[in-house]
């Protein structure tokens, strides 16, 4: 099973929030991808920016250069727990929320903490406003009120994220698959999630049992279901598991794959 990520890097100075200006500097230092793109394009894209981003901040590094001190890594399962945290302090769910520069002030601690995606854009009007989502899907979903979930999920508040209701039942996340070679030289696959809100929402969604997630079985190696971390399919499995390791102490060392195959066929046969 390829497992689902959201890569970001982690800057030891931090970031700020930006006017569409000085974000753009950044950017072409920052985002490497970049450099190539002619004047004329650059211009364009500032143009752009500056319409769709009129009165409103982008996240930057403070130092964007390539020798600043970076971490890249995976962002972490439960950040959105600490997004949550930004929201529950900052208010934005009630009638008395933090001043706009206080919760900017926040959700730098959580993005220097954590990370964000090299050259994503990330505004803060639209940060502010998945703030109050994820605090209105974690109300919701306390209460255990799945269709105010689901109804949350399908709001017109998410116009702007990559998630995708339009006229249709389901839902989607844009995610692009990456193959690697490992040391070891195995071909090893990751699938990237492309925007941080749709991380938050994933990781929200497959944490205590909303959707459930996908695991190995210990002992069969099959994939299996389950809406917490379990180490077997089934029952029967994990009998199995303790069956042959108590026969292994007998015997006092491990028992070979064919001798696996016959003490599950003598029990098989057993059962009928
Ligand atoms: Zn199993």
């Amino acid at each position: 099973m390829a497992k689902l990520v959201y890569n970001t890097e982690v800057r030891k100075r931090g970031y700020d929030w930006y006017n569409a200006d000085e974000y753009s500097e950044r950017l072409n230092i920052w985002d490497l991808e970049r450099s190539d793109l002619s004047k004329r394009v650059k211009a364009g894209v500032l143009k752009r920016m500056k319409e769709d981003y009129a009165e409103n901040f982008l996240l930057a590094p403070i130092d964007p250069s390539i020798t600043a001190q970076r971490t890249i890594k995976p962002m972490d399962t439960n950040a959105w727990v600490s997004f949550y945290r930004v929201a529950e302090k900052t208010k934005v769910g009630t009638d008395k929320p933090l001043p706009d520069d206080e919760i900017r002030a926040e959700l730098l601690k959580f993005f220097k903490q954590h990370g964000i995606g090299v050259g994503h854009s990330i505004d803060f009007k639209y940060m502010r406003e998945s703030l109050v989502m994820i605090n209105d899907l974690y109300l919701a979903r306390d209460e255990k009120n799945m269709e105010e979930v689901y109804r949350i999920l399908k709001g017109s508040r998410m116009e702007n994220t990559n998630f995708d209701f339009n006229h249709i039942e389901r839902f989607y996340f844009d995610i692009k698959a990456k193959l690697s070679l490992t040391d070891e030289g195995e071909l090893n696959m990751v699938i990237e999630v492309v925007s941080f809100f749709d991380f938050i929402l994933y990781d929200f969604l497959f944490s205590k049992g909303v959707l459930q997630r996908w695991f190995i079985c210990k002992h069969c190696e099959q994939d299996f279901q389950s809406s917490r971390k379990k180490d077997y399919c089934s029952i029967r499995c994990k009998r199995r598991t303790a069956y042959e390791r108590q026969l292994s102490k007998t015997i006092g060392k491990k028992l070979t794959k064919e001798q696996k195959a016959k003490i599950s066929e003598a029990a098989t046969r057993r059962k009928k």
